[in-house]
């Protein structure tokens, strides 16, 4: 049995007592409803049954509608009292009915036609059929809707045969069969077939703002903010100006190129931090060289690297001698970083292929690389590894 769908009569009826009719693993069914169920891109109601959670309110294919209540512990054949949480019903209502606005407007006075709409916790979208749409076409699509809750244009509905529902030839096609067609008219702004629910008049949208765009399926899809809401984000970006203005001691209208300019010069002072670091890696190599024993005519060097040193800043400047064996390790904590380097007579004196099971079985390390440079991870004491490659060589 399907419910009497009380929300059409009296969209503003927040509570009513009604009789359960069934219930089942989909929902609790009642004879009579005053929550909507999800659909045409409003959310399905929420609020309370018999002072239990409803959750969710959804309908089938068969018009049946099934409210979602936590735990109920009532009984089909019990009267049961429903309660809508009215925030979240009037602001869909608030958000549904600026959406017909704009759509409206966007057609007459832009021929911009609507693909698809969602009513989401805080934003109204609306993909169009365009690859793009001006800002200032937003904004004067802003303009407008605010002009429209200024004016109070009633919204009202009539019921049409299919027939003469199509004979008006609405910006949007019919999605229902049959007759009975329900038509909702906004006051000298739009006229179109919708199931769902709206405010009584355009002065209850309070406040429209545009909050964006972005792009899907190749259409622009424009974003909006409905009455405290977009207050609420109004506010919350100029909190935000203000916190980044204090922050670069600049006046707001500044703040783009002092920002620009802080970025600029973070990125030429990275790299030249890059270069230092780079420099210092080298210079600390070549102090190690000067006093390393030599096996031949090759320095041996055996290096337990600080924290402030990159083992790959090291393997580069490595490169850079003629000839250098180098085995290098970073202790963190239990994980050892390891390097060696076989630069010129080097790698005749040491086989990293042949020696790697020896060496590496040390540490359990792992990783590898090629002529010269060989680089990976382990385990335990990086020492460990250093006195090993040490008498590999010598
Ligand atoms: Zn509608």
């Amino acid at each position: 049995m399907h419910s009497k769908p009380i929300y059409y009569e009296e969209p503003y009826r927040q509570t009513l007592q009604a009789v359960v009719t069934s219930i089942t693993e989909k929902g609790v069914v009642l004879d009579k409803t005053i929550c909507y169920p999800e659909g045409g891109g409003q959310a399905g109601d929420r609020g309370t049954i018999a002072g239990k959670p409803l959750l969710d309110t959804t309908k089938d294919n068969e018009h049946t509608i099934y409210h979602h209540v936590e735990d109920p512990d009532f009984s089909v054949g019990d009267t049961v009292d429903i309660s809508l949480d009215w925030d979240h019903r009037y602001h869909y209502m608030q958000m549904h009915t600026a959406q017909h606005v704009a759509s409206g407007l966007l057609f007459r006075h832009f021929s911009i036609a609507t693909v698809s709409v969602h009513q989401g916790e805080r934003i109204l979208t609306i993909e169009t059929d365009q690859k793009e749409v001006p800002v200032s076409v937003c904004y004067a699509l802003e303009d407008m809707v605010n002009q429209s809750v200024r004016e109070a244009k009633p919204v009202t509905y009539e019921v049409h045969t299919q027939q003469s529902a199509q004979a008006l030839d609405l910006r949007r096609s019919i999605k229902v069969n049959g007759d009975g067609v329900r038509l909702v008219v906004v006051t000298d702004i739009d006229t179109v077939a919708c199931g769902g629910l709206h405010v009584a008049n355009t002065k209850e949208i309070d406040f429209f703002h545009y909050e964006g765009q972005e792009m899907i399926r190749g259409h622009v899809r424009l974003i909006f903010t409905i009455g405290t809401i977009a207050r609420e984000e109004i506010r919350k970006k100029e909190r935000i100006v203000a916190q980044l203005s204090a922050l670069f001691s600049s006046p707001m209208e500044d703040l783009v190129e002092t920002a620009t300019k802080a970025v600029t010069l973070a990125s030429s002072e990275k790299s030249a931090l890059k270069k230092c670091n780079e420099r210092l890696a080298f210079l600390e190599l070549e102090k190690r060289i000067i006093h390393a024993q030599k096996k031949e005519s090759t320095p041996v060097v055996l290096w337990e690297v600080e924290d402030d040193l990159s083992l790959k800043d090291i393997g580069k400047a490595a490169t850079a001698f003629e000839n250098l064996a180098l085995c290098a390790v970073q202790q963190n904590g239990e994980q050892v970083l390891w390097l060696i380097a076989l630069v010129g007579e080097a790698s005749t004196l040491f086989d990293f292929a042949k020696q790697r099971q020896n060496l590496l079985s040390t540490i359990a390390g792992k990783g590898g690389g090629k002529p010269p440079l060989y680089q990976g991870v382990g385990t335990g004491e990086g020492l460990i590894l250093l006195k090993t490659f040490k008498d590999l060589l010598i």
